[in-house]
């Protein structure tokens, strides 16, 4: 009876997907879930913080009214308010998705799983047994040694997604996505804000360029950053946080977040007792998301992969066509586009100048400044759009900065999957006034015949 084509142990981006796309082509489903259907993004990631960012975006409009002329004031953030239009918006989605879920007959176990045989997982007492197991547990916040989080000064993105009250304060432990967002959160409400990072710049895994207009765009806002610091400890005092670098610098803050990055949750479920290969917590899984042992797959952030929701789904999607005889193609890592949503947002898709200059490529670069773009202009941003490209071939990158940039990966991500040239994209037009106009002027530029662009 508990018998299954498919028992997925994790309902979050990549372990939902997969039960939905399974239905979907005929398989039969468990589901198994210890929390809510939705899991990480939905309750306590990429949703919230969207909403919170969404919410500074209100309070900076209000600030900057007048630069319009629009007379408005800024008065205070009420985070009762804050919290109770995000969890309207996390309770509809939620709603949604258990809707969805149910009407494609996957049955759904709350409960806390453990894998016990190659194709058997249990739940309180109960043993599922499936023709194949999908691992989809996710991840959780990390922190650093001797760093504890108390859940109320020194807290994690979990926590932090549900403040009561904005902090006069807070140092920001980490500058990658993450870091950055709740940064950019705490900012608009009104916090002063400092960002360690020990890596040379913000959002380090994103392009030279992309990190310094952040950095640069960041300091206009007053957001105080140290980059190419390690952190040393950590003391609570009467003043709230002090936190202590390696270089003996000291800061003092009302709360701590600690974004260090996330690691993988496979601790203590089976996994290594059935023989399947690991790396530091990571599940290995070949370019099809199958782990070393026959029958059982891994997706989402429990892989070492690219921690994004759309990653999760875009694997769960995988595993369910493969196990379906459908032979899908496998993913092209590169082609995936990536968004930190702060003000501004900093956005990409494909290979980093020096990452395409590693892989041998010969390679142009072509940056267009929104200064020269209407819609940017009339939304008072700036930023760019640089393209990373193989001389006399294909795009091989798209790195962008500016208000509401992310919405140009769309097309972004067309012209790197498809392996356009400038060639191809600029005879393209481009509605007016709008943002994606600057994506075509940067393809006009690369192809020679720059339209509204100085030099
Ligand atoms: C603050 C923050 C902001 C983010 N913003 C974005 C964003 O804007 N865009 C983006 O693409 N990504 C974002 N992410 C990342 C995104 O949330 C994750 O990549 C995604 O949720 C990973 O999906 P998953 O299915 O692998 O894991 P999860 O979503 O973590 O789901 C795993 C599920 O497994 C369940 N589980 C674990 N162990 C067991 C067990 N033993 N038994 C039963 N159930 C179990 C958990 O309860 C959980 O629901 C953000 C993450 C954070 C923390």
């Amino acid at each position: 009876m508990n018998e299954f084509d498919l028992v997925i142990l994790g309902g979050g981006s990549g372990g939902y997907a997969c039960a939905l796309r399974s239905a979907q082509l005929g398989l039969s489903v468990v589901l198994i879930e210890k929390d809510k259907v939705g899991g990480t993004c939905l309750h306590r990631g990429c949703i919230p913080t969207k909403a919170l960012l969404h919410a500074g975006e209100v309070a900076d409009s209000a600030r900057h009214a007048s630069d319009f002329g629009v007379n408005a004031e800024f008065i205070s953030i009420d985070m009762l308010g804050v919290n109770a239009y995000k969890d309207g918006v996390i309770s509809k989605l939620y709603k949604g998705l258990q809707g969805l879920v149910k009407s494609r007959n996957i049955t759904v176990v709350e409960g806390h799983g453990r894998l016990v045989s190659k194709n058997q997982v249990e739940v309180n007492g109960t043993v599922y047994t499936g023709k194949n197991v999908v691992l989809a547990t996710g991840s959780y916040p990390k922190t650093l040694p001797g760093l504890e989080i108390d859940g109320t000064q020194i807290v994690t993105s979990n926590e932090a997604m549900s403040f009561d009250y904005v902090p006069k304060s807070v140092i920001v432990l980490g500058g990658g996505v993450i870091g950055c967002e709740f940064a950019s959160v705490w900012n608009s409400f009104g916090a002063d804000v400092t960002i360690i990072e020990g890596l040379p710049r913000l959002v380090a895994l994103e392009d030279e360029s992309s990190s310094k207009q952040l950095e640069r765009a960041f300091r206009k806002r007053g957001i105080k950053f140290e980059t190419g610091v390690k952190f040393a400890s950590a003391t609570k005092g009467p003043n709230g946080v002090t936190v202590t670098l390696e270089n003996g610098a000291t800061f003092t803050a009302d709360v701590l977040l600690v974004a260090v990055g996330r690691g993988p949750v496979s601790a203590g479920l089976g996994y290594e007792e059935q023989g399947i290969a690991m790396d530091r917590g990571y599940v290995l899984v070949d370019n099809k998301c199958r782990t070393n042992v026959p029958g059982i797959w891994a997706v989402g952030d429990l892989i070492p992969t690219l921690q994004l929701a759309h990653v999760g789904f875009g694997e769960g999607i995988l595993v369910a066509e493969e196990i379906a005889g459908l032979n899908p193609r496998p993913i092209n890592y590169d082609g995936v586009p990536r968004v930190t949503y702060s003000e501004p947002e900093v956005a990409s898709v494909g290979l980093t100048t020096a990452a395409a200059k590693e892989r041998g490529y010969d390679v142009v670069e072509l940056s267009y400044d929104l200064a020269g773009n209407g819609k940017a202009n009339i939304l008072k941003t700036s930023g760019s759009i640089k393209l990373v490209a193989q001389k006399d071939g294909p795009v091989l990158g798209v790195h962008m900065v500016g208000a509401r940039v992310g919405e140009l990966l769309a097309e972004a991500q067309l012209i790197y999957n498809w392996e356009a040239t400038a060639d191809d994209v600029a005879p393209l037009i481009h509605a007016h006034p709008t943002l994606s106009e600057a994506m075509g002027e940067a393809h006009l530029a690369l192809a020679g015949k720059p339209l509204h662009a100085h030099g």
